[in-house]
């Protein structure tokens, strides 16, 4: 069984640098999914408010058997939930269907800039934090903007920032920004969603080369570039096949050709409108 590797964030705790996501997963299929991927060596779990799998998830982790202080569970606040009351509510809902007293990563989902409520959202956040309610807090889908101005504006640096990230949407000014102020990038849709990356040619040939799969190089290609990685599958085979990324490493030659794939064109939504 692989055993994940830490990153250790601004205030001290430990991530592992491979977690398993769950977004579009039902509610009940999650179980079974999460369940497979405890099983299969993963220890960090992405859910969210919105995934409507938050109770899923955390039966999951009850019937895994494996001690809580041993997994790291991160939920996100849903954009309807920002502002400071609100947020406050919304989190202990989120820990009532998770069936847990704390969370170790609690995410502001998106920044909604129109409505422009996240600095009031991580005033609660704080306290969240100082109440040991969440080990760590972090933001997703904030732009470098977004997040100099939140760090100019509170006394806690974000610990992550999830964005959008693979080797068609490289993200180098916001991965240049978490560098400057100290915060991890999470990389959401790791595999590009499972669709045209992974049959890209260069890909495939660096796959052939180590006698892995596609998955594999990309993930691998997200590890050495610094990033956390949360890919999801609710296929057994897969999900053990993407935590098998450790016993292998890309070279300079691989490393380049990933870097030509770079597009600058997102999957998802624009999080300067989104919301
Ligand atoms: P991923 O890039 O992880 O791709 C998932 C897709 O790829 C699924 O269709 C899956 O199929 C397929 N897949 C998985 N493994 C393999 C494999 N080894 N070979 C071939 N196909 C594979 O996409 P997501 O968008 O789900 O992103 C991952 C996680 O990031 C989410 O689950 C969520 O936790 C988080 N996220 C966060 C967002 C945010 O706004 N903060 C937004 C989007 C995602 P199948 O399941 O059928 O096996």
């Amino acid at each position: 069984m692989s055993k994940v590797p830490t990153i250790t964030l601004n205030n001290g705790v430990e991530m592992p640098r491979l977690g398993f996501g769950v977004w579009q997963v039902p509610d009940d299929e999650a179980v079974r999914a999460v369940g497979t991927a405890i099983e299969a060596g993963y220890r960090s779990i992405d859910t969210a408010a919105v995934y409507e799998n938050e109770t899923g998830t955390g039966q999951a982790i009850a019937a895994s058997g494996v001690p809580r202080g041993e997994l790291f569970v991160t939920t996100k606040l849903w954009n309807s939930d920002q502002g400071y009351d609100a947020a406050l509510r919304a989190f202990d809902a989120s820990l009532a269907r998770l069936g847990t007293d704390y969370v170790d990563l609690y995410l502001i989902h998106w920044p909604v800039p129109q409505r422009d409520r996240y600095v009031e959202t991580w005033r609660a956040f704080e306290k969240i934090l100082a109440e040991g309610r969440a080990r760590a807090i972090g933001v997703s889908n904030f732009l470098p903007e977004h997040l100099d101005r939140l760090v100019g504006e509170s006394s806690v640096v974000p610990a992550v920032n999830q964005i959008e990230l693979h080797p068609q949407f490289q993200q180098a000014a916001s991965r240049a920004a978490h560098q400057r102020h100290g915060v991890v990038t999470e990389a959401w849709s790791p595999l590009g969603q499972g669709k045209g990356l992974l049959t890209v040619p260069a890909v495939a040939t660096v796959a052939r080369k180590h006698d892995r799969t596609p998955a594999q190089v990309v993930l691998r290609w997200h590890l050495q570039t610094g990033n956390v990685v949360i890919p999801k599958s609710v296929t057994p085979s897969r999900i053990r096949e993407n935590i098998d990324v450790f016993g292998f490493e890309l070279d300079d030659d691989d490393l380049a050709a990933f870097a030509a794939l770079d597009e600058g064109r997102r999957l998802g939504p624009d999080p300067a409108a989104f919301g």
